[in-house]
């Protein structure tokens, strides 16, 4: 019998993670939709897939928060069964300004909720997921940015470096459970129309880049949601520490 298709995304309430849920539902995933404080969204997504005839929970929890991420996978395992898939989406950037102007406690936040919380969710997966701990494998797609590439000078150099740790981080980890059965990839999205831009005080902000995009628009978070599920699934079988870029060219 094929193995249960169990995935978590992690803030899978809003934006790139809602999309990806839906997609994920449709194609035969039961869905975990992590989010943080927003529970008003996160309950929409799974009633969304539940009418389609999907499954899904939502189940809050910050990322960066050691216990809130064991307490997260471990309902999982009992609400759903054995994660065989995780996509570390929850990220989080602050108002524009440039480096002089950050404080230590901003650049916590950043860190932790980007970087530490793609840590730890990661380590409840593979612990679940490795044939070295008797799991039957699985896939993590964690979703970077392509300001890692781009740096995101004078707006917010601290989301831009966090991601650039996060690719690291998904060379690292591939290269680590490569013979374990797990394979680990990320997606390096461009400008993409979520709520996440007015977090950095600049709502319309796909507008104002989407000039400099060589397709010369913005991206839908259902086509960054495609290129995800394509590295989750068996098509990208052989492909594992891998950065896509989902930017139009950027
Ligand atoms: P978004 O629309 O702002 O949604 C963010 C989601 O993450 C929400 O579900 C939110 O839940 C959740 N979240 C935030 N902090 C969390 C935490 N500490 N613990 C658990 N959940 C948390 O963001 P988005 O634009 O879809 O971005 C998703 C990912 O794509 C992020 O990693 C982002 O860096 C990356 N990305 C986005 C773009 C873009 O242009 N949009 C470009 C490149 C990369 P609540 O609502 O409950 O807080």
């Amino acid at each position: 019998m094929a193995l249960k298709k169990v995935l978590v995304v992690t803030g899978g309430s809003r934006g790139i993670g809602a999309a990806t849920a839906r997609l994920a539902a449709a194609r035969g995933y039961a869905v975990c939709i992590n989010y943080r404080h927003n529970e008003a969204a996160a309950q929409a997504v799974v009633e969304e897939i539940a009418h389609a005839g999907g499954k899904a929970i939502a189940m809050a929890g910050d990322v960066g928060n050691e216990a809130d991420v064991m307490r997260l996978f471990a309902e999982v395992d009992e609400k759903l069964g054995p994660v065989t898939a995780l996509v570390n989406n929850a990220g989080i950037l602050e108002r524009q300004m440039r480096v002089e102007e950050m404080d230590a406690a901003r650049l916590s936040r950043v860190l932790t909720t980007n970087v530490i919380g793609s840590f730890l969710c990661a380590r409840e997966a593979v612990r679940r997921m490795s044939t070295r701990h008797g799991g039957q494998g699985g896939a993590i797609v964690n979703v970077s940015s392509i300001a890692s590439r781009l740096g995101a000078p004078d707006e917010y150099v601290d989301y831009a470096a966090a991601k650039g740790a996060i690719d690291s981080f998904t060379i690292g980890l591939a290269k680590e459970v490569a013979g374990e059965g797990i394979r680990v990839n990320a997606v390096r999205p461009g400008v993409i129309y979520t709520e996440i831009h007015a977090s950095g005080g600049e709502p319309d902000r796909v507008e104002r880049v989407k000039a400099g995009v060589p397709m010369q628009r913005g991206g839908q978070p259902e086509e960054v949601a495609r290129a995800i599920l394509w590295l989750l699934s068996d098509e990208a079988s052989y492909s594992t520490g891998a950065l896509l870029d989902v930017t139009g060219g950027r």
